[in-house]
């Protein structure tokens, strides 16, 4: 479903990303996990065509991302920084979701609408940063993407909370087989997600494993990180 090979970028002098390679296959969900600074941002804004890589390639769907907007239209991506347009209540930015996304789901909006309990004639200005998020989970699973990029999603969420978004993640897997990316700079908090994870540092994709082969390797990561990981 995502297929990343050999992807450098740089920033002027600085290489962001060096020779990563990322496979994530349809139906599962991935944990891209690494310390702040590690690159999965960079890495993430490649996947969704934000950012074109200086060599290698970024395909999802065998199709090149950059500037391609009908793999755009599958991707449901929920950012590190919430790019909601302030003044918009929750009501009108459900419009604009409708608007761009063809499989817009109403009944699927309205369930969830019941799981966060926010009211959705609440400007997005007005709302806290977790509640932003809930919102920007809310419109996205309420899109139907064929694949969700969640780039650390849980952050200023209460653990209630937390497992109420893991539930809808797992739930919407279950159900239509979609295909989740999620980067988090905590390990734990994915693990009893994850099927799949891929550990960055400095730019560098380190390790990439199913769950029950990374847990044999966790001394190695550990040496690895030594005091520089959760
Ligand atoms: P992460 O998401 O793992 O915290 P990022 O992908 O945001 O990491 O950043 C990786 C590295 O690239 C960091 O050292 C960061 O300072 C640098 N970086 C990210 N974006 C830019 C940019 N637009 N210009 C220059 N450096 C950047």
């Amino acid at each position: 479903m995502i297929k990343v090979k050999s992807l450098d970028k740089y920033f002027s002098d600085f290489k962001a990303l060096d020779n990563v390679n990322l496979n994530v296959q349809k139906g599962s969900i991935y944990g891209l996990v690494g310390p702040n600074g590690s690159g999965k941002t960079t890495l993430i804004k490649h996947l969704t065509g934000i950012y074109k890589q200086d060599s290698g390639s970024v395909e999802i769907l065998g199709k090149t991302v950059y500037e391609n907007i009908d793999i755009k239209s599958k991707i449901g991506y929920i950012p590190d920084d919430l790019y909601f347009f302030p003044q918009y209540t929750i009501k009108g930015m459900a419009s604009y979701y409708k608007s761009i996304y063809p499989k817009w789901n109403e009944d699927r909006y309205k369930r969830i609408k019941e799981v966060f309990k926010i009211d959705e004639n609440r400007k997005i200005n007005k709302l806290s940063k977790g509640m932003q998020k809930q919102v920007s989970f809310w419109l996205t699973l309420s899109s139907m993407p064929e694949i969700m990029i969640l780039d650390e999603p849980i952050d200023g969420l209460d653990p209630l909370m937390r497992r109420k978004v893991w539930n809808l993640v797992i739930e919407d897997v279950a159900e239509r087989e979609t295909t989740v990316l999620i980067s988090s700079h905590n390990l734990k908090e994915l693990e009893n997600i994850c099927d799949h994870v891929g550990i960055m540092h400095k730019g560098k994709m380190l390790i990439e494993r199913n769950l029950d082969d990374l847990k044999s390797d966790v001394h190695k990561i550990q040496i690895a990180y030594k005091n520089d990981f959760p």
